[in-house]
C-alpha cells in the first residue's frame, strides 16, 4: 500500500509536524482543523520547520507545502492519521465520520497518546483497519514511531504501517494496546514525579532539569519536555491511565492541573513550569 494520498485532521503541533514528514516524503496531504485559522497557523509552522530543515540540506519548502493542502471537512484518502485534541469523545466522532468518508479500504490510524485505539476502532466498521501511529515532538525530528494494535488490527494493516514509518524515515516500534501504550506508561509517571518535587519545594525546575539532563543523560528535563508536550496533554494522558489502569498512582499532581487551570499549558500558550517569547 502506497497510500499517495493521506488526510492528517487537526493541524497543531503535531498534526503540522506529520503533515509536513507526510507531504515531504512526496505524498498528497489534505490538512483538516476545526478551529477557524488553524490550518494557517499550522502551515506557518510547516513552512518554518521546512525553512530550517533546508539550510541543512532538506528538501525545497516550496514543493513539499504544494503538496498540502487546506479542506474544511473530511475528504476520502487511501489513509487518515488523526492528531486532535486528546479527548475520547471527540476523537470517536472523528473515527465515525472517517469510516463513512474514506473508501472500505483505506487505514484509519490515530496519532493519541493514550486513548485505547480499540475504542476508535469500535466507532466504525473497519476495526481490522484501524490502528495507532503514535509520532513523537518534534515529529520533521524524532525518529520514533510507536505503532499500536487495538484488539481486532490486522497484520495487514500493521505491515502497511510499520512500512510506512519506514518509509518516512522513521523508525516503528510495536505495542499492545494498553494505556499509554509504552512510551506514555514510562514517560507521564516520570514527568508527573518531577511536578510533584517542584510542588513539594523539593528543587526549582531548572535544577530539576539539570539533574535529568546531566544525570541520567536526557537530552531534555522533564519539566521542559512536559511544557513541549503541553500540560493540557499531559493531564488528559494520566487520567486515562489512572483510569485504565485503575491504579491512583497515576493521578496527575495538582500542580499541573492547577496550571492547566491558569491556562499555563506550557510552550503553546507562553508559558508553563517556563516562560517562552
Ligand atoms: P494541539 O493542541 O497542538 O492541537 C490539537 C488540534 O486539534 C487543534 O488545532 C484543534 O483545533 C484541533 N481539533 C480539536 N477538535 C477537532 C475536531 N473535532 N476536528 C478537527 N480538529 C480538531 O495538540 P497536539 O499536541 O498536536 O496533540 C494532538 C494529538 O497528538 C493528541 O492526541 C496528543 O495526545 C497526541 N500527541 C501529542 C504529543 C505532544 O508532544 N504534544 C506527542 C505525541 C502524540
Amino acid at each position: 500500500m502506497d497510500f499517495e494520498h493521506v488526510l492528517v485532521v487537526g493541524a497543531g503541533q503535531m498534526g503540522g509536524g506529520i503533515a509536513q514528514v507526510v507531504a515531504a516524503s512526496g505524498r498528497r496531504v489534505s490538512l483538516h482543523d476545526s478551529a477557524p485559522g488553524a490550518v494557517e497557523r499550522g502551515l506557518g509552522a510547516i513552512e518554518r520547520s521546512l525553512t530550517k530543515l533546508a539550510e541543512k540540506g532538506g528538501a525545497d519548502p516550496a514543493e513539499v507545502l504544494a503538496r498540502i493542502e487546506s479542506v474544511d471537512d473530511l475528504v476520502p484518502a487511501d489513509l487518515l492519521i488523526e492528531a486532535v485534541v486528546e479527548e475520547a469523545r471527540i476523537k470517536v466522532d472523528i473515527f465515525r465520520r472517517a469510516d463513512e468518508t474514506l473508501p472500505p479500504a483505506a487505514i484509519l490510524a490515530s496519532n493519541t497518546s493514550s486513548i485505547p485505539i480499540t475504542s476508535l476502532a469500535a466507532a466504525t466498521d473497519r476495526p481490522d483497519r484501524v490502528i495507532g501511529m503514535h509520532f513523537f515532538n518534534p515529529v520533521p525530528v524524532l525518529q520514533l514511531v510507536e505503532v499500536i494494535r487495538g484488539l481486532d488490527t490486522s497484520d495487514e494493516t500493521t505491515a502497511a504501517i510499520v512500512a510506512l514509518a519506514r518509509d518516512l524515515g522513521k523508525t516503528p516500534a510495536e505495542a499492545r494496546d494498553f494505556p499509554g501504550f509504552v512510551s506514555n506508561r514510562i514517560l507521564m509517571p516520570f514527568i508527573n514525579e518531577a511536578a510533584y518535587a517542584v510542588l513539594e519545594g523539593v528543587a526549582e525546575p531548572e535544577a530539576i532539569d539539570t539533574i535529568a539532563k546531566l544525570g541520567f543523560a536526557h537530552p531534555m528535563g522533564p519539566l521542559a519536555l512536559a511544557d513541549l508536550i503541553g500540560l493540557d496533554t499531559c493531564v488528559a494522558i494520566m487520567e486515562v491511565l489512572q483510569r485504565g489502569l485503575g491504579d491512583p498512582k497515576y493521578a496527575p499532581c495538582p500542580l499541573l492541573r492547577q496550571y492547566v487551570q491558569a491556562g499555563r499549558l506550557g510552550r503553546k500558550s507562553g508559558r508553563g513550569f517556563y516562560k517562552y517569547e
